[in-house]
């Protein structure tokens, strides 16, 4: 894309996050409590996370941060344009 576009939020979906069994989604889960916990935001449906963040993640689950990104998508966490968010990362 354009630099001049910003790229899009990475927007988790938490209801669809709660259904994915712990063994995969477990230290997913944990991260994103403590993000709520730190900023007080408990009553979401949705929790938009830092780019920085899905960096972190992709380290915590050992895969590069396109390749957890589809992951993500496949479980219904994040949406298709979430694509976007990390191509604009990946150089
Ligand atoms: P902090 O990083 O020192 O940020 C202090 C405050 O600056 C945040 O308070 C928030 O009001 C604002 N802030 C910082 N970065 C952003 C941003 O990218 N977007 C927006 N909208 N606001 C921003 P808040 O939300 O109460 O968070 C308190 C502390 O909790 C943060 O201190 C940080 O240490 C942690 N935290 C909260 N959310 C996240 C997150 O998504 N990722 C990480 N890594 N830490 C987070
Ligand atoms: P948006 O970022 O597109 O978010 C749309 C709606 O998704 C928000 O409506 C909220 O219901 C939900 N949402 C998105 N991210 C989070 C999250 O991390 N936690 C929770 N609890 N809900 C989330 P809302 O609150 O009426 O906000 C409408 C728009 O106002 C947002 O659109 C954004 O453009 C702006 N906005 C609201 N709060 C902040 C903020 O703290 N920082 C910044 N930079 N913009 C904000
Ligand atoms: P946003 O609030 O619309 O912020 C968009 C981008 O602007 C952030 O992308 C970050 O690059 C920059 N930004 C905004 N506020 C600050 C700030 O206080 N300090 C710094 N250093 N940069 C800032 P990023 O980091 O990828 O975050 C994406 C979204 O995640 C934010 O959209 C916001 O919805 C949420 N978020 C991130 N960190 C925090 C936080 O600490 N507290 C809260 N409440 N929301 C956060």
């Amino acid at each position: 894309g354009g630099a001049a576009e910003p790229p899009p939020k990475l927007v988790l979906d938490l209801e669809r996050l709660a259904h994915v069994p712990t063994e995969k989604a477990g230290p997913l889960q944990r991260y994103t409590a403590t993000i709520q916990s730190q900023r007080g935001d408990y009553n979401g449906k949705v929790l938009s996370i830092r780019q920085d963040d899905l960096r972190t993640l992709a380290v915590i689950y050992d895969q590069s941060p396109s390749v957890l990104t589809e992951q993500l998508i496949s479980w219904g966490v994040l949406g298709n344009d979430a694509r976007r968010a990390v191509q604009s990362e990946d150089s």
